[in-house]
């Protein structure tokens, strides 16, 4: 619990968890001050004034250079002139997670990684609740880790990157790390290093007490996990695999969950008794079992949960089926690593709907899985000419497609019974449609008039 009585704080940023911060450290009692480079929403502007918070916008005055130290919002880079003006004059900047963090004693599971984020940090809600045990959901996934700072039983967190940027104390009982893969490489100089040590400071305030969980197959992973074995103090290591031995940590042995601790191996269930699909899908399974685990939740309530738990929407989410043919709603695949395990997920053939706004993809990497399954590409969005230069000639047909629903109905036209129509875009969505959320809806719609 940190004393924050009085002191002058700037929160930078007045997006969701700016906001959800500085109205936290309000209450708390401290001075704050937001200042936003941008407009603040009227609803927004609302909220502050009624909460009797100081705050200012479209730029930073010399007010907001004055505080003690500054909070930031996941938004604002290291590299915008304030955060400078901070970090140049030896003040602190803190990131929202950590600011949470001094409010609450409850223990925190945080969860980082490229992919499978929402749906491990959902899928441990699935398993608390299963448990009939206290808990809250926060972080990256929508509602602020500030507004549950006060929540009770253990705080189960989303974390991005950018959130573990600018941590000090942060420390979760359970940290977990899913997978690194190349992804928002932009904003750490292109240096994949940096990128993944910016995710490994999830472990970096963590004793023998606590537990990380990590990917045993993901060779970025373990060998940073090996440098930090080297450390005097770091927590307990559990490491998940489909397809080794791990030391401690669960794995899989003739077509069975085993945890293995201390030695001992204990089976935990059938892997074809696991609800969701794919292969990427077991690894998310794995590792939520592994940090219930962690936190003494009952193996009977983990199993559970791993059988009935039926996923997040717009990841791999079955929409509908239409004469024997089933669409496939995975919109929030928004990079190709995403997408090659949703290809991975399924053996039958596929109508592959790809494309949106491109972030510099490397689309080749899929050609091996498309020539073995995709007899149909219809490319949607910026990138269509883009994923027709690397993929064009990877399946029997390639079609361009304007508009969603041109492409869902020109999909139906071409599949047949037994087949999947898969929107498994690799890209973002801004060039269409307002979020991924609203080009999974639109592609649902459509799906539904067929
Ligand atoms: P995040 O919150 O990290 O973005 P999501 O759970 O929202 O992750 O899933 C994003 C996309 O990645 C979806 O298309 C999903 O099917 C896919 N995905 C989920 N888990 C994994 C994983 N462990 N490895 C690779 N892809 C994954």
């Amino acid at each position: 619990m940190r004393e924050v009585t009085g002191t002058h704080i700037v929160v930078i940023g007045a997006a969701k968890s700016g906001l959800a911060a500085a109205q936290l450290l309000h209450r708390k009692g401290a001075e704050v001050f937001v200042s936003d480079s941008g407009t603040i929403p009227k609803q927004d502007k609302r909220i502050l004034e009624q909460a009797n918070i100081r705050f200012e916008e479209k730029g930073h005055t010399d007010t907001a250079q004055q505080a003690e130290f500054a909070v930031v919002s996941p938004g604002v880079p290291t590299e915008a002139p304030i955060v400078q003006h901070y970090l140049n004059s030896g003040k602190e900047v803190y990131s929202e997670i950590e600011v949470a963090g001094w409010f609450t004693s409850n223990p925190i599971i945080a969860i980082t990684g490229s992919n499978g984020k929402t749906t491990v940090t959902s899928w441990l809600a699935d398993i608390w609740r299963t448990a009939s045990v206290d808990f809250s959901v926060a972080g990256n996934i929508g509602v602020a880790f500030s507004d549950k700072a006060d929540a009770r039983g253990v705080h189960i967190l989303e974390v991005s990157s950018f959130q573990l940027d600018h941590i000090k104390d942060f420390q979760p009982m359970v940290s977990v790390i899913l997978n690194i893969t190349p992804d928002h490489l932009n904003r750490y100089n292109n240096d994949f290093n940096r990128y993944a040590a910016a995710k490994f400071r999830i472990t970096e305030n963590q004793t023998a007490n606590n537990w990380f969980i990590y990917n045993y197959d993901d060779p970025t992973i373990k060998k940073h996990v090996e440098e930090l074995a080297k450390k005097k103090s770091h927590p307990r290591f559990w490491g998940f695999s489909s397809s080794t031995e791990v030391p401690e940590g669960a794995f899989i042995k003739n077509d069975h969950i085993i945890f293995r601790f201390n030695n001992q191996d204990e089976t935990l269930m059938p892997v074809h008794d696991i609800g969701l699909n794919g292969q990427h899908n077991l690894q998310n399974g794995l590792a939520a079992a592994l940090a219930a685990r962690a936190s003494e939740i009952k193996n009977e309530a983990i199993r559970e949960s791993l059988r009935s738990f039926t996923g997040v929407e717009h990841r791999l989410e079955l929409v509908r089926k239409v004469d024997g043919v089933k669409y496939i709603n995975d919109s929030k695949a928004t990079n190709v690593n995403a997408v090659w395990f949703a290809l991975d997920s399924y053996n039958v053939p596929v109508t592959l709907i790809l494309g949106g706004r491109d972030k510099g993809n490397d689309y080749t990497e899929l050609k091996d899985q498309i020539r073995e399954k995709v007899h149909t590409i219809i490319a949607i969005g910026e990138s269509k000419n883009r994923v027709e230069e690397q993929l064009g000639g990877s399946s029997p047909h390639f079609e361009k497609a304007e508009t969603m629903r041109d492409a869902v109905r020109s999909a139906n036209r071409g599949a047949k019974r037994g087949e999947i129509v898969l929107l498994s875009p690799a890209c973002s969505s801004f060039d269409m449609f307002e979020s991924f959320e609203h080009r999974g809806k639109v592609f649902k719609e459509e799906v539904y008039k067929l």
